[in-house]
């Protein structure tokens, strides 16, 4: 199957002052440090690790929110970094974002209508009669009542206003929906209903997902297969019962150690790891996991490891693994 976005050696570093006058800085947060992955139509491939990772700037990047410092971004096979601004902002219509805050992301001098239009109004489609009945639509489909479009953000909980961010994105008729931690501002029992929704909506207008969350228990119910980030790089990316069942980073070890296991009688042995996870502004050389990794050998101080393949769609980088 082709691929519906493939990002290829992504790197995304900020400049960081010296202060040094006239002097300029050679150092740079390497935020995002050369990231490669494809997401396939109709599939949800969840971006896990811990905060700080680079996970919310992937997600700008493969938007095009934030420019990259250099690396593709080519969804249908055509390159959003190379394509003119008119081209961009067409096919920008079809990669929308959920974000994590679904109280900071709505404009609370708007009413709901206004909100859910401004995507349509900002991209001229239709009129204003169209757009008013395309917001009822969009507000029936997210399980809200058509009457919302005259209200206010404030007059909403937190898992009513993710609804609205949820119509919003979907205004345009997107194929690719980023959510970038879209259910972590909400109530436990809220998150499943927004969860199911996101999967219904998935269903009925065919939507890719790639899903951003630490929760791996969020993860395990949303995704296809999982892709693991440890500062600014993707560690692991494989099927859903790969990374699951078979994780072979120790990094990913550590991670999916710490939840409960489906069958509790299974034998678990939990790995605990050393510290934090490094500053990205000076990551540690050779494998940026060694300092804190309990298999660390010689080599993994000096050399970074290559990207290797142990099964078909199973992708680690990791000296220990070939
Ligand atoms: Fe650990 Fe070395 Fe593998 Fe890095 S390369 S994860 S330090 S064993
Ligand atoms: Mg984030």
């Amino acid at each position: 199957m082709e691929a519906l976005l493939e990002v290829k050696d992504l790197k995304k570093h900020f400049p960081v002052s010296n202060h040094i006058p006239f002097k300029k800085s050679t150092q740079s947060v390497k935020a995002v440090d050369g990231v490669n992955f494809k997401v396939y139509p109709g599939e949800t491939l969840g971006i896990v690790g811990e905060s700080g990772c680079g996970k919310s700037t992937m997600a700008r990047l493969v938007n095009q929110l934030i420019k990259p410092t250099s690396g593709e971004v080519n969804f249908k096979k055509k390159n959003l970094i190379e394509m003119d601004a008119r081209t961009l902002r067409a096919t920008r219509k079809k990669i929308q974002m959920i974000f994590q805050d679904p109280y900071a992301s709505l404009d609370p001098r708007l009413k709901i209508g206004e909100l859910i239009a401004e995507p349509l109004v900002i991209h001229n489609v239709g009129n204003k009669e169209s757009r008013r009945e395309r917001v009822e639509e969009l507000l029936e489909t997210v399980g809200l009542n058509k009457r919302y479009a005259a209200r206010y953000p404030h007059e909403f909980s937190g898992g009513q206003r993710q609804r609205i961010n949820i119509a919003r994105a979907l205004a345009l008729h997107p194929e690719l929906v980023i959510c970038d931690e879209p259910v972590s501002a909400l109530d436990v029992s809220v998150q499943a209903q927004v969860i199911n929704l996101l999967k219904k909506l998935q269903k009925e207008f065919n939507l890719t997902y790639i899903f951003i969350s630490h929760d791996l228990n969020v993860v395990r119910y949303m995704c296809d297969r999982i892709a693991v980030m440890y500062l600014g790089k993707i560690v692991e990316i494989g099927t859903y019962e790969e990374i699951y069942s078979n994780p072979r980073h120790p990094y990913t070890k550590a991670l999916f150690s710490a939840i409960p296991k489906e069958n509790p009688f299974e034998e678990k042995e939990r790995i605990i790891l050393k510290g934090q996870v490094p500053s990205p502004l000076n990551p540690p050389s050779g494998c940026s996991f060694h300092e804190r990794c309990p298999f660390a050998v010689d080599i993994c101080k000096t050399t970074v490891p290559k990207v290797v393949t142990p099964e078909n769609t199973h992708q680690v980088s990791c000296h220990l693994i070939n």
